[in-house]
Parts: structure tokens; C-alpha cells; sequence
């Protein structure tokens, strides 16, 4: 087998040498058990904050043990009844490694969806999906005609977010960090329209496309694009704080937000949320993403890398913005 291990906690970005690649021989099964080769690796911000010791919602990876990660794999061995060889499963909660011994007990088979492609279970109907739909639906609670706001719009959460706030009937302005990504949020994914931070002012732009305010925040990155949209929340808005990925490589303490009084006198709610809270409702979120993909409602890009080893010199991607659409490793092929 094949698998990461973590070697150092990273300083700012993560270096190639933080993780090891070792390889050793895989153990026989024990009964209950279920061993899945990787196809798809999901490579997702959160690594960085499970390779660091900060106090998050998991503990860290301990050093010297194997990197954290999940993604989908084939079934090649099981001493489980209800799963066999050729199964597709999401692994969970499971190792950046080539094979993963895991208890088959909660263990998800894939179905197969007519039209949908397996990289979708890693997107739209996986846990960035989840993230999307719940962080918006459930503490966002959109209405029609309202507007929405989302930052990091282009990636695996934030293209969600926009075209399930479309599906509800708001205007949606997206955030992202190119001309190419805007340009796809606005003409594929149908927002409304995005705003290039790299190049544009985001206040101006923000008061330019939401003339009546903004109603819901989806927040993906933290820092000065947070101030300038808190800046502009409507009387009883609402602001799923997802992530802060302006913020992950940070050495020095973080500052702001400088705009914190407006939520006071606007009387928003904030609520910061971790998807895997949402577990026990997973399969209604699935199942309502999954109507929507086959209606062909929602548009998902996967940014794909191939090869085991190459996950954390690829991991940067997420922090340079090199990804539209969910980033994967391709481990082994489908
Ligand atoms: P994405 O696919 O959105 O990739 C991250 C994107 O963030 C990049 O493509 C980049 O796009 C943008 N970005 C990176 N650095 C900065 C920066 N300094 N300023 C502004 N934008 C930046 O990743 P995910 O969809 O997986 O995650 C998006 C956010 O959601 C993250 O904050 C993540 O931690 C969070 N998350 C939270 C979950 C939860 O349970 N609460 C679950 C999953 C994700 P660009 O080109 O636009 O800069």
C-alpha cells in the first residue's frame, strides 16, 4: 500500500516535505472489514486546518500517523456482508493512501444515477454539495427576490451555493479570483452576476449589483472581502459562516472583522456550521441535489489531478485558486 504520512505541521503553505509517502504491505482482513483502492481523493481546504494544531471541530492529524482524507473507492476485498468486490463507496473519514482498510458497518454504497458521472458524488451530491445546501437552506433560508451573496463562488461550495439561491429564486452575485471563473459563474451557472476581487473593487461592485441590499452571505474566505460584503447586509439578514480560507495559512493572529457593528445594527444572524453536524440529514440533502443535477439544473465542474502522489503539491491549488469546481485526486482509474 501506498500512503501520506504527516511528518511536520506546516508554517503558512504546506511544503512537500511536511507529508512522506511510505509504502507498505496491506494486512489481511479482519472479519467486518472492507478494503477499498482509491479512485477519487477528495482534496479539500480543511486539510490544512487538520494538518495544523489549532483547537477545530476534529482533532489534528497526529504526527507521524497518516494524512486524513475521504473520497470514493472500489470495493476489491470484503469480509462484510452487503458490500463486494466491484462496490463503489464513499470512503469516509478514511487515509491519503492508495488502499484503505475500513469497517464496512456505515460504509455508503454509490448508486448509479442515469446521466450522472461518479465525480458528481464528490461535488453536487457529495460533501461539498452537502455543505451548500444545507449551509444555505437551513441557516440562509432564502425567499424569493431576495439577493445572495457568495464568496470562493467558482468552487466546489460556492458554485452550489449561487445555483441552489437561482433555484429559490434570488439574485445571486458571486466573488472569485479571475476573469475566467466569473465569466463562467455568470454565463454556465447562471448567476447574476461575479466580481473579480483580484481586479475589482469589491464594495463598488457590490453596491453596483446588489441595489437593494444583501440579504444572505455565504461566507467561503474571511478577511476584507467579508468586511466590504458585511458592510452592506440588509435588516435581518443572514450569514452561514462556512469558511475562512482567506485565513488557513495565516502565521500571524487574523484581524477584523472591521464592519462587526453592522451586525448588530442590522440584526443578522451569523451561524458558523460544519457539515458533518448535517450527517443524520444527509440523504434528503442527496436526494433533492440529485433531482436537481438529473433535471440538468445544476452545472459542476471537477478540477481533476492524477497520481497519489502528487496530492499535497496540489493541495496549493485550493490556495492559489486554481480549481473551478471541485478538486480531486485521480488515484486509481474508475
Ligand atoms: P473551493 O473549491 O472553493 O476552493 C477554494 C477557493 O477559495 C479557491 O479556488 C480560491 O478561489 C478561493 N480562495 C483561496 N484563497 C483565497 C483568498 N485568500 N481570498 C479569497 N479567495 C480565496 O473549496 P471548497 O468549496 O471545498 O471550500 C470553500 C470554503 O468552504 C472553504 O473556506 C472551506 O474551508 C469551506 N468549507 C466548509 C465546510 C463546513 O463544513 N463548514 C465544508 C466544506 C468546505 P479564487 O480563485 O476565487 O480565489
Amino acid at each position: 500500500n501506498k500512503t501520506w504520512i504527516l511528518r511536520a505541521r506546516p508554517v503558512g503553505e504546506v511544503k512537500e516535505t511536511d507529508l512522506e509517502l511510505v509504502e507498505a504491505p496491506l494486512a489481511p482482513l479482519n472479519e467486518g472489514e472492507v478494503r477499498a483502492r482509491t479512485i477519487y481523493l477528495s482534496l479539500d481546504p480543511t486539510n490544512r486546518i487538520w494538518m495544523s494544531d489549532m483547537d477545530a471541530y476534529l482533532p489534528p492529524v497526529g504526527l507521524g500517523d497518516p494524512m486524513r482524507g475521504g473520497g470514493l473507492g472500489l470495493v476489491t476485498e470484503s469480509r462484510f456482508d452487503g458490500l463486494e468486490p466491484g462496490d463503489i463507496v464513499n470512503t469516509g473519514l478514511a487515509h491519503w493512501s492508495l488502499y484503505n482498510t475500513l469497517p464496512g458497518a456505515g460504509l455508503a454504497k454509490m448508486p448509479q444515477l442515469p446521466g450522472v458521472p461518479l465525480t458528481a458524488f464528490m461535488g453536487p451530491i457529495g460533501a461539498t454539495g452537502m455543505t451548500a445546501y444545507f449551509g444555505l437552506m437551513d441557516i440562509g433560508k432564502p425567499k424569493e427576490g431576495e439577493t445572495v451573496v457568495v464568496s470562493a463562488a467558482a468552487g466546489a461550495v460556492g458554485s452550489m451555493v449561487g445555483q441552489i439561491a437561482k433555484i429559490q429564486g434570488c439574485r445571486v452575485v458571486g466573488i472569485a479570483g479571475s476573469d475566467d471563473k466569473c465569466k463562467w459563474l455568470v454565463e454556465t451557472a447562471g448567476f447574476d452576476a461575479a466580481i473579480n476581487y483580484k481586479k475589482e473593487d469589491v464594495g463598488a461592485m457590490l453596491d453596483k449589483h446588489c441595489p437593494d441590499g444583501i440579504d444572505i452571505n455565504f461566507e467561503n474566505v474571511g478577511g476584507e472581502i467579508m468586511d466590504a460584503v458585511i458592510a452592506r447586509l440588509n435588516d435581518f439578514s443572514r450569514m452561514p459562516l462556512c469558511g475562512l480560507i482567506s485565513t488557513y495559512n495565516a502565521t500571524d493572529p487574523v484581524p477584523g472583522p472591521y464592519n462587526f457593528a453592522n451586525l448588530l445594527m442590522r440584526r443578522t444572524l451569523v451561524k458558523g456550521f460544519i457539515v458533518i453536524d448535517y450527517y443524520p440529514r444527509f440523504a434528503e440533502g442527496i436526494q433533492q441535489m440529485a433531482q436537481w443535477l438529473m433535471e440538468r439544473k445544476l452545472k459542476f465542474e471537477t478540477d481533476v489531478v492524477r497520481g497519489l502522489e502528487n496530492a499535497p503539491s496540489s493541495l496549493s491549488r485550493l490556495f492559489e485558486g486554481k480549481n473551478l469546481g471541485k478538486l480531486v485526486v485521480q488515484v486509481s482509474d474508475e
